[in-house]
């Protein structure tokens, strides 16, 4: 929606709302909320709200601490959850520094910045849509999440299998309120976890979508008395949760992945950008699966990728080609997981496909055979590399590479690189019950 600041002006006095929450996203993708009274409208519209910055995580320097919310108008939305208190409405906003330039260190304004690149390369916009994964779990007395798992289903099973069917309804219901346009939901693999798909959206857009959206699930799962969870492998031994980005560039005449001669109806551009996410993919790995956990679902044998492959047949590799054409056209990457920041996962891509196209790089051919039935001479006679296979060696690769820098900027790029490497070293430093299970009695 297009809002001008009359409409939000009208719009609380006709829905009496009660409460403003201002909304942005750390470096590490956490969201994060002020909450001001109504009495606070004024100064919100006029870009004149303050919050403290140093405190925030990635936004630590002491001259940062003076910070202006400046709210995107078109992000507004009232909570369709009512409290005694009256309605909350939420808005997105961008963090600006007091000399009046946009945060370096906001991920969204981040975003912004490479999406003006894209801009001047020609295009109209990167499409992303999203296929979130998640689990629910019990919760115990305290509100604490169990390991308990709230139902034994599996892929499409239906109720009473399916015990999540009723909040994953409920889910979808408040989504639509909310204005998302949710294409599918269903039950996911392993028992416990769920699947909704809504529909791509341009890369700010998708997004605030995916920030908004793990609000919303973990916001109705707790009305269920579960706990929704976007941890990337919260349980060994079953699958784990990912996120795939559905990804495609348009200009004004649409879909410019497509070409009706193209090998596989796909366009030259199409290929130089999959050339770019191919080259840049065990770089952008830091940044799609963040968490020291995203590194136990990159597996084998779990339907999650490992290798570094593309196909147009085969659902295993790291980017697939899905079927459909015309302005459904698109590249899949399988990798990424929901504990990603969604702006600087969505930059990452959008860069290391900008860079393919900018410098004609041409893929590697298709693996269309499985791949996990190949052994390591096999890939390698096919130049099938691995995915980094953990932290450390993803944030090794993140850290080399320009092109990854780029799209961060130099200050979210350094400050998450530090914050990152602080969370491997202190997993480093833990020991835990399978160590212990395996060497205690033995040495
Ligand atoms: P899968 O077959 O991998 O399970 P889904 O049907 O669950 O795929 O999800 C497909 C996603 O791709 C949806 O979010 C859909 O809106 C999105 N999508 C469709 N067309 C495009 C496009 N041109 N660009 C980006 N995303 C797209
Ligand atoms: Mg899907
Ligand atoms: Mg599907
Ligand atoms: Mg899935
Ligand atoms: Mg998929």
């Amino acid at each position: 929606h297009d809002y001008t600041k009359e409409d939000i002006r009208r719009i609380v006095k006709e829905e009496d709302v009660k409460f403003l929450r201002l909304m942005f996203t750390d470096v590490l993708g956490s969201l994060k909320n002020v909450e001001v009274p109504i009495s606070q409208l004024d100064e919100l519209l006029d870009n004149k709200l303050m919050f403290d910055g140093s405190s925030i995580e990635g936004f630590v320097r002491i001259e940062e601490s003076d910070m202006y919310l400046h709210p995107d108008l078109s992000t507004w939305m009232i909570f369709p959850w009512s409290t005694e208190r009256g309605k909350i409405a939420r808005v997105i906003c961008e963090v600006y520094k007091p000399n009046g330039e946009p945060f370096e260190g906001d991920p969204r304004n981040n975003l912004i910045r490479v999406l003006q690149d894209m801009k001047k390369a020609g295009f109209s916009s990167f499409n992303i849509g999203p296929e979130p994964e998640f689990f629910l779990f019990k919760m115990d007395e305290n509100g604490k999440p169990t390991t308990n798992l709230n139902d034994q289903g599996s892929y499409f099973d239906m109720a009473p299998l399916d015990l999540g069917g009723n909040c994953r309804r409920e889910i979808v219901l408040t989504l639509e309120e909310m204005g998302f346009d949710v294409e599918a939901a269903h039950h996911e693999v392993a028992p416990g976890q769920h699947e909704i798909d809504f529909k791509y959206a341009d890369a700010l857009n998708a997004a605030d979508n995916i920030q908004t959206f793990k609000l919303v699930v973990k916001t109705i799962a707790r009305k269920y008395g579960l706990f929704a969870t976007f941890m990337p492998k919260p349980l060994s031994g079953i699958n784990g949760s990912g996120m795939h980005l559905n990804m495609s560039l348009f200009n004004d005449d649409g879909d410019v992945f497509y070409d009706e001669d193209g090998d596989l109806k796909l366009s030259e551009t199409a290929y130089h950008f999959l050339g770019g996410l191919m080259k840049h993919a065990k770089s952008y790995t830091a940044i799609c699966n963040p968490l020291v956990n995203s590194y136990k679902r990159l597996v084998p044998g779990y339907e999650a990728p490992v290798y570094v492959a593309w196909s147009g047949s085969n659902r295993s590799p790291l980017i697939r080609v899905p079927n459909a054409r015309g302005l459904a056209t698109r590249l899949e990457l399988r990798s990424a997981d929901a504990s990603a920041n969604p702006y600087l996962a969505i930059a990452a891509v959008l860069e290391a496909g900008l860079d393919g196209l900018k410098n004609g790089i041409v893929p590697p051919k298709s693996v269309d055979r499985n791949i996990y039935r190949m052994d390591a001479e096999e890939r390698k006679e096919n130049q099938i590399v691995n995915l980094p296979d953990d932290l450390l060696d993803a944030l090794k690769e993140l850290s080399s590479d320009e092109v990854m820098k780029r799209a961060m900027g130099e200050k979210i790029f350094n400050s998450y690189l530090a914050a990152k490497h602080l969370e491997y070293n202190a997993y480093r430093a833990q020991v835990s019950d399978w160590e212990r299970d395996q060497y205690m009695e033995k040495y």
